[in-house]
């Protein structure tokens, strides 16, 4: 792990994919779904997707509600795992609240207009009306990046996943963490991505793929850490699903010279047991790679040191 340098880290707040799980055969890795908090930047908070970690690190926390009143939250895309958690997000009512979304937007709707669609009667019994603290909606275009604040610096890359679905890679000064928590390779042909099929088709299906990898492998390019979806087993792979697996994305942070490669998005029915076993299958494939290895744990945290 890299450690040290108080004004840039990232604190795992829910590393589960698709639905949350609870019981004693999770109890390691934990249940939350999608929520990453990044730290050190004062009274602001940033959250990548707002899972249900994040209502859970809510409920721990809440009685330093000074500390959930300026908050930004980049959003990987829609799927329920990933917005759960704002459905009955306290600070989302509190008047003194500041909240800041950044998202992609697709041909579904901006992401406010999907927040809007969240709080209708159908899914909520809170009202827009009800809704008080003062919202912010950004749109995030890929490959344009923007900044959260004077430090922290945000890009996205459109990622082979339902809709739009982004990536992300977060720095601070030369220190660059990156987020593809969702993300299937494009191996059969399975092209997922809104807009992707049509480049594909102008391109050429083998253009497109080489294309494709070249832009992820210079997005991720030496960062420091990569918390990557290795939702499946090697051998269980459903390509339409938009899911990875260990192998693909070990292939992925060799060719981008990452430093440290979290698996991520943990599949629901991935008991701790399971992905102790994952470890042990992605562990026999790094034979000649020079960067570390670890299963996403809710709760850890790295602090980077700088340069
Ligand atoms: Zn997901
Ligand atoms: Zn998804």
């Amino acid at each position: 792990m890299i450690l040290r340098n108080p004004q840039f880290g990232l604190k795992l707040l829910g590393v589960r994919g698709s639905r949350p799980v609870s019981g004693q055969e999770f109890q390691i890795y934990g249940g939350q779904t999608t929520t990453i908090e990044l730290t050190g930047f004062g009274d602001t908070r940033v959250f990548l997707d707002a899972g249900t970690g994040l209502l859970n690190s809510y409920q721990n926390s809440k009685h330093q509600s000074n500390r959930w009143k300026n908050l930004h939250f980049v959003i990987t895309h829609t799927h329920w795992d990933h917005v759960i958690g704002l459905n009955q997000f306290p600070p989302l009512f509190d008047e003194n609240a500041s909240i800041s979304f950044h998202a992609p937007t697709s041909e579904n709707g901006t992401f406010e207009s999907l927040f809007e669609r969240l709080f209708s009667s159908e899914h909520s019994y809170f009202s827009r009306d009800q809704i008080k603290a003062k919202l912010h909606f950004n749109v995030i275009k890929p490959r344009i990046p923007f900044q959260i604040n004077e430090k922290l610096r945000v890009e996205g890359i459109q990622v082979n996943h339902q809709a739009v679905t982004l990536g992300y890679k977060f720095s601070v000064g030369t220190k660059s963490v990156c987020f593809i928590t969702d993300s299937a390779p494009l191996s059969n042909k399975c092209i997922l991505g809104q807009g992707m099929q049509e480049a594909s088709d102008l391109l050429g299906y083998e253009a497109f793929e080489g294309l494709y990898h070249s832009q992820m492998i210079d997005f991720i390019n030496g960062a420091d850490l990569i918390a990557y979806d290795t939702h499946f087993f090697d051998d269980k792979v459903k390509p339409d699903w938009g899911h990875s697996s260990p192998k693909y994305a070990i292939e992925i942070c060799k060719a981008g010279n990452v430093k440290e490669l979290v698996m991520f998005h943990h599949a629901p029915e991935d008991e701790d047991v399971l992905i102790k076993k994952k470890i042990e299958e992605a562990e026999a494939l790094m034979l000649d790679c020079n960067f570390s290895l670890v299963a996403a744990r809710e709760g850890d945290e790295w602090t980077l040191a700088s340069a």
